[in-house]
């Protein structure tokens, strides 16, 4: 139940600080933190790119609505500096998995219902947990396998660093 990957995103301002103060946030459960990886924008033209990162935390004290909480109050927190009212996001913290739990309450859907699709989560789950499987979906690795080249090749890893 305590056991969750989170996802953190930011493409605007300072993005490594904004994605370093959502691993400062969940600090003392943090188990692993992925490299950063930057993202193509697509869809949207003249977005700037993402900064991406995964998380992967555990603490029993918590359950999936506190890790929901924890993400929203780190994002809350990254928005009071946003400039532009409807522009990129300074910080997206989504719970993908948290183990165990299942949820179609649309508060909090259990798998992220994005993620067999997004590279961007895929890649830096599978550099810290090679074997994860997405409950519903199959082993990660392969849905990163399914994806078009030109979207796993839309992620970068980069030599940026958050400090744990
Ligand atoms: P995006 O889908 O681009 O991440 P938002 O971050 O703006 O969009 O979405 C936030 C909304 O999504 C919140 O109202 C939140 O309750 C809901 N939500 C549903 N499932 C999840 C999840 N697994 N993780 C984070 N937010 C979720
Ligand atoms: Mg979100």
């Amino acid at each position: 139940m305590s056991r969750a990957l989170l996802s953190l995103g930011s493409n605007l301002g300072d993005r490594l600080a904004f994605l370093q103060s959502a691993v400062d946030a969940v600090r003392p459960a943090i188990v692993a933190v992925s490299s950063v990886y930057e993202t193509k924008a697509w869809g949207v033209e003249d977005q700037p790119d993402f900064l991406n990162a995964v998380v992967l935390v555990d603490d029993p004290a918590r359950d999936h609505w506190d890790w929901l909480r924890t993400g929203q109050a780190a994002e809350q927190a990254a928005e009071r500096v946003r400039e532009l009212r409807w522009g990129p996001r300074t910080l997206d913290v989504d719970i993908v998995t948290v183990d165990g739990v299942r949820s179609d309450d649309p508060r909090l859907l259990l798998p992220h219902p994005g993620t067999p699709e997004r590279a961007s989560v895929l890649i830096p789950w599978s550099e810290i947990e090679p074997d994860a499987v997405l409950p519903g979906h199959g082993p990660v690795t392969g849905l990163l396998a399914a994806r078009p080249q030109d979207d796993r090749d839309s992620v970068r890893r980069t030599s940026l660093r958050l400090v744990l």
